[in-house]
C-alpha cells in the first residue's frame, strides 16, 4: 500500500497497534512534524510515541508481537534511513509500552535517542539488562525528562503532563506554531496514590485554555460507569483483610510495576503490627528503580521494608509478604508457590493469599488454575472478585480512565476539533467516543490501526491508512528450565532468554516471513550466577 503523503502543514497521527479487535496490547504511535521555524523556514520531524508488546493468550505460536520496527527505526550499522524518527518518547513503563524495545534491539535495530521520566528509564533499563543487552553501542540514549517539562524534539514541544497510572506516568502535549495534540498514555484521576506526581485539574485547565486541537485518548476502561475506588479507599479495604488474619501468614500478590499498590499493603501491614517483606527478585528491582527514581516506598509507608532473606526470623503472623504472580505470569511469586517450585514462597494451611488485582481476559484461565493450585495446599485465597462478596469491598480499581474521567478529562481541555479513542478493542473505543459525542466533541473513531490522521488550524482528517505489518515473538526453549537453586538459595537469574522473530500481517495472524532478522551475535555474554556477583 502506498504511503499516506504528510506533506502539507500539521501534525501527523498514527496509531501502529494497540487498537486490535482482540484485546489491548502493543502500543506504538507515530507522529510526523511538518512546521516552520521562528524564520518561517520549514521544519519537520518525527517521533515514535511508546513501542510495547501485545502478551498472548498462551498456546499460541507466539509469546508476544509487536509493531515491526522495519518500518519505524534504522538498522544498526546502517545509515539513517528517510522513516528514522528523531526521538522515542515513553508516556510509563508497562509492558505494552515499552516491552519491545528489546526486541527490536535484539533483531539489530538502532533505537533513537528515548525521553521518559526517571522511573520509565529506570525500567528501561532494567528491561534491556535482563534482555543480556548490555554492550553500550546497542543501547539507547536515555534523557530523562521532570514531571512537567517541556522537551523541544522533532520539531516540536513535548511537555510531560503528570498523570495517575503509575510513577512517573505522564500524558504528552505535542505542540507546533499549528496545532497541539493531548495524548493521554495510560491515565486516571485518583488524587490519593501515594507515589510521583497527581493529575493536576487545574494544569490541564490551562493547557485546554491555551488551545488543544485533538486529544487522542485511552478508551480501556471508558465504558466503566460504576463508581470509582480511590487507592485509599482500597487501602483501608485491605487494612481490614489484614487486620482479620490473626495468627495466619500472609501473602499478597501484585503486579511488578503496581507499586501504589504495594504501599497500601505496606499500610495495611503497619496498621496490624506487621512488617511488609517483597519477595521476587524482578519485584524488589521495581522498588528499587523506584527508590533511585525519587519515589520512596518506605517513606510513603513509613516503616522500613525487609527483603525476603532478611524476614527468616520473623514469625509468619508478624510479616506481609508481598511477591508478583496478580496475573499468573510463569515465574512470578505465586505461580512459583502453586507449582511448587524450588525456592518458591511456602503457601499452606495457616496462610491467607490476597490478590488486590483483576485478572484481566487473556490470563482469566491461567489465573483460575493458580487460584485452585494455591487452595488444595489448604491456603485461603482472598481474590479481588471474592473480596466484594465477602463484604470487604473494593480491593483494586482500573488504572485506566472510567467514563467519569474521561467526561471531567474532556471538560478540562475542551478540544477544538475532535477526540480520537485510543488503546482499546473496538467496543471501548466506541464507548469513549460516545461519551465525546455526549459532551457535544466529535469523535474520530479509528477501529483499525494504520490510518494516518492530518490535524491542523482546519480540522482533523484522514487522509491515508498503511499496512503495518507485526513481528511475533516466540521464546526458544523451556520457559520452566531454570536453574536449578540449592535449597533457601531462592531463585537463581534465568540466563536472558533467546528469540525467534516472524513477521506477521497487519492482524498478526498470517505468516509473512519466518526467523526474520533475528540477531544472534557474539555479544550476548550471560550474566554471571547471582553468588558471583555477591561475592
Ligand atoms: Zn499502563
Amino acid at each position: 500500500m502506498e504511503a499516506a503523503d504528510r506533506r502539507q502543514t500539521g501534525i501527523y497521527w498514527q496509531s501502529r497497534m494497540g487498537n486490535n479487535a482482540d484485546g489491548i496490547g502493543g502500543n506504538c504511535h507515530r507522529y510526523d512534524i511538518v512546521t516552520s521555524d521562528s524564520q518561517g523556514r520549514p521544519a519537520t520531524g518525527r517521533l515514535v510515541v511508546d513501542y510495547g508488546i501485545k502478551i498472548h493468550n498462551g498456546g499460541g505460536a507466539y509469546d508476544c508481537s509487536f509493531p515491526s520496527p522495519e518500518e519505524l527505526f534504522a538498522k544498526r550499522g546502517q545509515p539513517d534511513p528517510d522513516h528514522a524518527p528523531d526521538a522515542l518518547l515513553l508516556t510509563h513503563s508497562h509492558e505494552d509500552h515499552l516491552g519491545a524495545l528489546k526486541h527490536a534491539i535484539d533483531m539489530g535495530y538502532r533505537l533513537p535517542p528515548i525521553h521518559c521520566t526517571p522511573f520509565t528509564a529506570e525500567l528501561v533499563k532494567k528491561s534491556l539488562a535482563g534482555a543480556g543487552i548490555i554492550e553500550p553501542d546497542r543501547r539507547p540514549e536515555i534523557h530523562t525528562v521532570k514531571p512537567g517539562e517541556t522537551v523541544r524534539v522533532g520539531g516540536a514541544e513535548v511537555t510531560f503532563v503528570p498523570v495517575d497510572h503509575l510513577p512517573g506516568a505522564s500524558a504528552l502535549l505535542i505542540r507546533t506554531r499549528e496545532a497541539a495534540v493531548f495524548h493521554t498514555g495510560d491515565y486516571k484521576f485518583d488524587a490519593t496514590m501515594a507515589l510521583g506526581d497527581r493529575a493536576d485539574p487545574e494544569l490541564l485547565r490551562r493547557i485546554g485554555k491555551q488551545g488543544v486541537d485533538m486529544v487522542v485518548s485511552d478508551s480501556t476502561s471508558a465504558g466503566d460507569e460504576r463508581p470509582k475506588a480511590t487507592e485509599r479507599e482500597i487501602g483501608k479495604h485491605l487494612e481490614t483483610i489484614v487486620a482479620r488474619q490473626k495468627g495466619r501468614a500472609v501473602v499478597a500478590g501484585v503486579l511488578g510495576t503496581q507499586l501504589d499498590r504495594v504501599v497500601s499493603l505496606g499500610r495495611a501491614a503497619k496498621a496490624s503490627g506487621r512488617s511488609l517483606v517483597v519477595s521476587g527478585a524482578s519485584l524488589v528491582q521495581n522498588i528499587q528503580a523506584a527508590e533511585r527514581a525519587g519515589h520512596s516506598l518506605e517513606k510513603a509507608i513509613g516503616s522500613p521494608i525487609l527483603l525476603a532473606k532478611d524476614a527468616r526470623a520473623l514469625p509468619a503472623d508478624k510479616a506481609l509478604v508481598v511477591t508478583t504472580g496478580a496475573f499468573a505470569q510463569p515465574n512470578a511469586g505465586l505461580t512459583r508457590s502453586a507449582e511448587h517450585l524450588p525456592g518458591a514462597l511456602y503457601i499452606g494451611r495457616d496462610t491467607t493469599v490476597i490478590i488486590p488485582q483483576r485478572a484481566i481476559p487473556p490470563v482469566a484461565e491461567a489465573h483460575r488454575t493458580m487460584v485452585k493450585r494455591l487452595e488444595a495446599t489448604g491456603a485461603q485465597v482472598i481474590t479481588t472478585e471474592r473480596a466484594e462478596e465477602m463484604g470487604y469491598g473494593a480491593i483494586h480499581q482500573s488504572g485506566h480512565a472510567i467514563a467519569a474521567d474521561t467526561r471531567l478529562l474532556y471538560t478540562l481541555l475542551k478540544p477544538r476539533h475532535v477526540v480520537s479513542p485510543m488503546h482499546g478493542a473496538p467496543g471501548q473505543i466506541e464507548a469513549n467516543g460516545e461519551i465525546a459525542r455526549s459532551l457535544g466533541l466529535k469523535p474520530l473513531i479509528l477501529r483499525e490501526n494504520g490510518a494516518v490522521v492530518r490535524i491542523n488550524e482546519g480540522g482533523a482528517e484522514i487522509v491515508g491508512r498503511e499496512d503495518l505489518p507485526r513481528i511475533g515473538a516466540h521464546e526458544t526453549g523451556d520457559l520452566k528450565q531454570l536453574p536449578r537453586a540449592r535449597p533457601g538459595e531462592g531463585r537463581r537469574p534465568r540466563p536472558p532468554a533467546i528469540y525467534r522473530y516472524d513477521r506477521l500481517d497487519t492482524t498478526g495472524e498470517a505468516l509473512l516471513s519466518r526467523n526474520v532478522d533475528a540477531y544472534h551475535g557474539p555479544a550476548r555474554v550471560p550474566r554471571p550466577p547471582r553468588d558471583a556477583q555477591a561475592r
